[in-house]
């Protein structure tokens, strides 16, 4: 048995017991040190000129280009090899002269991208799961870490929400398999729903409490969230909060009309990856997703497809496990221009975010199995670099394709979405040689047959 199951069984006081202490100590990691600080200089350099940001992002880039080719053994060589030296960067443009760096180059030899001074810096190990089902192992400073919340929370003040004001989350993170599914986090001042069980038994409880708990502001996958305001339209029922926040999944429009009516407010979309290598935010006036130049260089490239580009990102803060040029495998339609309304200089940078569009999909009882939840139970079973694809083709009929498998980890897939859609369902598991894709994006999850009526 797990630890993961173990806690699962816990008596509800003492899950939010242990929660609380596990959620004070992630507190201390992301708001500790230089949280502060960090929070203080992106709320000023967001009044900068453009060129003034130009300048600190070539400052920086300096750094970077320095330090990898000094300390990390694959830029080292990859630089000497096309006769660049760090004295060379005076300019942005030198960047297009890098070639790009892949996840693919990353799994071949994850060593030669790592620090050789890593263990001179405070650093977290964390994984990816990437859009497409890949998943990477990588190494953040721990300053970095707490600039990626410092940049989450200068944007939730531009929806006037300010640190430490009551919020729901609705996510992914394991709550326990018995009532209640949600946890308060007191350090933070956070309700957190668990998205995996939401579904049409458990969502009267859902709305009733986040009704009592009255949060300011609500952030989480966009999918899970329009789950609740789909169902408090229904009831006419509305919740005023002061904003919604999205992150994880593609927002629809039509998901969002339905989230703003439920939660008379606004909702706001932002873009980041966990590498940490590019961050963008919608502001008030929602003209498309900011991009944070103090963050990274984000160039967008195109993907072969018409009016879909490829997000390649440079982290300016990694010295651990330097990203430079990082193809991140997602695709944007970008901004036609770049300035906004709102005033700040931070460009206007992407559009709409085609990150995951997965569908929801039923379990055998008609109720919503959310996309991030097959995502989040399946990723233990993965295999680096393994794909996948479920398809729901009728009420109680799936299939489940994926890449590399052999018998036991079908097996293994098998026990687990009968698990989780019911073990009534008619599944079939199948190997593919590649997962086909559509409109640019391989979709992990999709719903041929749509909602039970
Ligand atoms: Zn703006």
């Amino acid at each position: 048995m797990s630890i993961v199951d173990v806690y699962s069984r816990l008596p509800a006081g003492l899950r939010e017991m242990l929660a609380n202490i596990y959620a004070r100590r992630l507190h201390r990691k992301r708001f500790g040190g230089e949280f502060g600080k960090l929070l203080e200089f992106l709320e000023y350099s967001q009044d900068w000129s453009r060129e003034r940001l130009m300048i600190f992002q070539l400052e920086r880039l300096r750094e970077v280009i320095t330090n990898s080719y000094e300390n990390v053994p694959h830029f080292r060589k990859l630089f000497r090899d096309i006769d660049l030296r760090p004295s060379d960067v005076t300019s942005l443009e030198i960047l297009k002269e890098i070639p790009i760096m892949t996840k693919e180059m990353i799994k071949s030899d994850p060593r030669s991208f790592i620090s050789e001074n890593i263990r001179s810096i405070k650093t977290i190990k964390d994984f990816s799961s990437g859009t497409t089902g890949t998943k990477l192992e990588f190494f953040l400073p721990l300053s970095l870490y707490r600039l990626n919340f410092a940049a989450l929370w200068r944007f939730y003040s531009w929806a006037g929400v300010h640190l430490g004001e009551k919020r729901v989350t609705l996510g992914a993170r394991v709550i326990g398999e018995r009532p209640p599914y949600w946890i308060y986090n007191k350090s933070e001042h956070q309700l957190l729903l668990s998205i995996h069980h939401l579904n049409f038994n458990t969502i009267s409880s859902y709305i009733e409490k986040l009704t009592e708990f009255e949060p300011v502001f609500i952030q989480g996958h966009p999918t899970g969230i329009e789950i609740l305001a789909d169902e408090m339209l229904r009831r006419r029922e509305q919740l005023k909060a002061k904003a919604v926040f999205t992150t994880g999944e593609t927002l629809s429009d039509t998901g969002r009309d339905k989230i703003e009516n439920a939660f008379g407010c606004k909702v706001f979309e932002s873009y980041g990856v966990s590498e940490c290598v590019v961050a963008a935010f919608e502001c008030e006036k929602h003209n498309g997703l900011h991009e944070a130049l103090e963050y990274g260089i984000t160039e967008l490239e195109s993907s072969g497809e018409e009016g879909f580009y490829s997000v390649i990102g440079t982290s300016l803060w990694n010295n651990a496990m330097p990203f430079i040029r990082y193809k991140i495998e997602d695709l944007v339609v970008p901004c036609e221009k770049t300035s906004c309304s709102c005033g700040r200089t931070l460009p206007l940078l992407i559009r709409k975010v085609i990150g995951r569009i997965d569908d929801v999909v039923y379990d055998s009882e008609g109720n919503p199995v959310l996309p991030v939840t097959i995502r989040m139970h399946l990723k233990p079973f993965l295999k680096p670099f393994q794909n996948y694809q479920l398809v729901q083709l009728n009420r109680l009929e799936f299939e489940f394709r994926c890449t590399s498998s052999d018998n036991d980890q079908k097996k293994a897939f098998d026990k687990l979405l009968k698990r989780l859609l019911g073990n009534n369902i008619v599944l079939r598991v199948s190997e593919v040689a590649e997962i086909e894709k559509s409109g640019g994006k391989v979709r992990n999850v999709i719903n041929i047959t749509g909602k039970p009526s």
